[in-house]
């Protein structure tokens, strides 16, 4: 269970990505698990309109390749976003899918938006153990899945810290209230002493709940969704998280939306992360910076929670990239994502895990 295959991006003819790809899914042996006629959703991220950091989608297509070799019915997915842009309706969503290459004529597999045209086609699912939360708001169309591939894309989140598959499971298999239930606590505060009315901030809020007043930033709560898109986009440390309890709430409440997927779905989910084209900020921002670090590889593993942690430990020892725009303050040999985001403790999830009885221990399993 708490296997994690790994292979670097060496290839060579005979044993290309593909192959090195299929070969550590495999390995975890969820494809030989699947029955026929089995619905198989392999749920990922298809990138913000404006973003290019986003998974190729051939990834996906080796997926629906396996899946329908052993019998089963894949389709992609994905829920809908609280903020509005490419994916915040089924419609735009499915549009969005398809220009990214997350079609049926692309991958042998539809893109079926999982929690419905508007986002609020959900069910409660229970939290077994939780502090925050006794149930999660999860998409029916995950749900309704008889199995499940996670394909997680690491990279960095202007709120979580880092997205791998806790955050593809949480957040992204979140009904729209849903979301707003894990964000809710988490809005930022404008330190004025600090602000110079760049309006950076004002010009990436999705909810247009930024207003300048007296050339300063002001947040109309009412309207904030507590995405955290303004915090990223602040160059004067003048937009931050609040330091009272609202992000470690929120870290918990992720925490336990994922705890409650993995619950739910037991031994019929795998999880597949890609370490590479490793972005400073989420694929759900409309822009990508280059990478953080050099590319680390692929992992797989039935165990989500030790695989993010194997993906992090990984990336830590990887060289920071000076292309990057935050080269200077990625130093190499610790966690990357602290380092990038030192407001945001990206740790404190996995303590809550731990808490909630998640296995973190990982035996790595590297392979050619
Ligand atoms: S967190 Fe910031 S960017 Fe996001 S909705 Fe609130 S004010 Fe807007
Ligand atoms: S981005 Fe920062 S400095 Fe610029 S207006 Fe917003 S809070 Fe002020």
């Amino acid at each position: 269970m708490n296997n994690v295959y790994f292979s670097d991006l060496h290839a060579e003819h005979g044993n290309n990505l593909e192959d090195k790809f299929r070969r550590i899914v495999k390995a975890t042996g969820f494809i030989d698990t699947i029955e026929k006629d089995e619905l198989v959703a392999i749920k990922l991220h298809v990138g913000e309109r404006g973003n290019l950091g986003y998974l190729n989608h051939n990834y996906a297509r080796l997926l629906v390749e396996e899946i329908r070799s052993a019998g089963g019915k894949p389709y992609l997915t994905d829920t809908n976003t609280l903020y509005s842009g490419g994916r915040h309706n089924g419609v735009d969503h499915t549009i969005t899918a398809g220009q990214h290459g997350f079609s049926l004529a692309t991958t042998g597999a539809p893109f079926i938006p999982a929690d419905g045209i508007r986002g609020t086609t959900y069910r409660e699912v229970p939290v077994p153990g939780g502090k925050q939360l006794e149930k999660a708001k999860l998409a029916e169309g995950i749900l309704q899945a008889d199995r499940v591939i996670f394909l997680n894309h690491l990279k960095g989140h202007e709120q979580a810290g880092f997205g791998g598959s806790v955050k593809n499971m949480a957040m992204g298999c979140a009904s729209v209230p849903g979301k707003m239930e894990q964000h809710s606590n988490s809005k930022p505060v404008v330190d004025s002493g600090a602000c110079i009315g760049c309006r950076n901030c004002y010009r990436v809020c999705p909810a247009d709940a930024i207003a300048m007043v007296e050339k300063k930033a002001a947040i109309d709560y009412e309207l904030c969704i507590g995405c955290g898109q303004c915090v990223a986009a602040c160059n004067y440390e003048a937009m931050n998280p609040r330091w009272d309890s609202g992000h470690e709430i929120f870290i918990e409440k992720m925490a336990e939306y994922a705890w409650a997927v993995h619950s739910y779905f037991g031994d019929r989910a795998c999880y597949v992360t890609l370490a590479l084209n490793i972005t400073p900020d989420c694929d759900c921002f409309p822009a990508n910076d280059a990478p953080i670090v050099e590319d680390v590889g692929m992992l797989a593993s039935l165990n989500p929670f030790a695989l993010d942690r194997a993906a992090i430990d990984l990336a830590s020892g990887a060289q920071p990239n000076k292309a990057s725009r935050f080269a200077g303050k990625i130093k190499g040999g610790g966690n990357p994502f602290l380092q990038l985001y030192e407001k945001f403790d990206n740790e404190h999830v996995f303590a809550h895990l731990s808490s909630l009885g998640a296995v973190l221990d990982y035996d790595l399993k590297r392979m050619k």
